[in-house]
């Protein structure tokens, strides 16, 4: 780390957000100078197609505090966020999303809290006005899972808005996994960590970059890095199911000894098949998604590639006037 670090850096992860970095940029430059003059912004450009880069580009001509990584491709934002935390050099740093979600006021907040000496402070959102009625139920029903089987405890309403300390910037990003669910990392690295309530406002421009099959893809990776309980929970629907298997045999026999045999019961043994090819062919299912997982990590790819960087030639330590 150099000595010439910056108090304050941010991280903010862009994809195709051409219509509000403008906007951004203007709400958070008298917000960040306000608290010091010595900060720096990290866009990722996660694949944008549209001219985010471009506008980045001119930004960082007129003051070389605003920088970018550029992605080869869209990665996605929870990597966005890893290479990000890779390239910042704050000695605090604050993750936010590019769209005005996250009103930057709080950033004042955020750095007050960290100057009584959390590690760690999060944005809580007080409700989800701002997501989709459907988004909101899937949501809900995603906590309630993670709450069940997850091993480590999420704190309520907790997102990406939030202000790290190097401390747990660095424990971070010792964490090389790719399947990264961040929400639980930040959760599993500890740390003196406190929250503060603000209301998520509407996106200023564009639309949520994220799609149904792509926070269904989020919502595993969640569970199945920080659970192995779909995995054991099987052994448990075994026994239960032979257990039940064993005292209708014995039934049979009784029944058949007593009675003589009764050759119906055609319905009942379909039923019993499909039933249990059902459960086998879930509990494989379950067995694939960690698998593929498994692989995806042992291949070892880097978790990102970046295609370009935007000012981090002469990494001026200090404010320009
Ligand atoms: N984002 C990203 N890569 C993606 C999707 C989103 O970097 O693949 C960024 C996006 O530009 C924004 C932030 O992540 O800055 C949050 O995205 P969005 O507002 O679409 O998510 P939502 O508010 O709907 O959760
Ligand atoms: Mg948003």
């Amino acid at each position: 780390m150099a000595d010439n670090a910056p108090e304050l850096s941010l991280v903010i992860p862009v994809f195709n957000e051409g219509a509000n970095v403008d906007a951004l940029v203007a709400r958070l430059r008298p917000v960040l100078d306000g608290i010091t003059s010595e900060w720096e912004v990290v866009f990722v450009d996660d694949g944008s197609r549209d001219d985010t880069l471009a506008r980045i580009r001119a930004f960082n001509e007129a003051d070389p505090r605003l920088r970018a990584v550029s992605f080869s491709r869209n990665f996605g934002k929870e990597i966005a966020i890893a290479a990000g935390l890779d390239h910042v050099r704050g000695r605090a740093t604050v993750i936010m999303d590019a769209d005005l979600q996250h009103p930057p006021e709080m950033i004042a907040t955020f750095v007050e809290k960290w100057r009584e000496g959390y590690a760690m402070v999060y944005g809580q959102r007080t409700d989800r006005r701002a997501d989709s009625p459907m988004r909101r139920k899937l949501t809900q029903m995603f906590y309630r899972l993670f709450d069940a089987f997850g091993e480590t405890p999420l704190p309520e309403g907790a997102g990406d808005f939030r202000l790290l300390d190097r401390r747990a910037v660095d424990a971070l990003r010792q964490l090389g996994e790719r399947a990264r669910f961040s929400k639980g990392l930040y959760a599993w690295i500890g740390f003196p960590s406190i929250g503060v309530p603000f209301d998520v406002a509407d996106r200023v421009g564009g639309m949520s970059k994220f799609s149904t099959r792509k926070l269904f893809r989020f919502a595993a990776d969640g569970i199945t890095s920080f659970s192995t309980l779909p995995l054991k929970l099987w052994t448990y629907v075994g026994a239960l199911v032979s257990a039940f298997a064993f005292v209708t045999g014995i039934w049979f026999i009784i029944r058949t000894m007593l009675w003589g045999v009764d050759v119906p019961g055609y319905a009942s043994l379909i039923v019993s098949v499909m039933f249990l090819a059902g459960v086998q062919l879930i509990s494989l299912g379950v067995i694939g998604e960690y698998i593929g997982r498994i692989f995806a990590e042992v291949k070892r790819r880097p978790l990102y590639i970046v295609g370009e960087q935007v000012g981090f030639g002469e990494q001026p330590a200090v404010a320009m006037p």
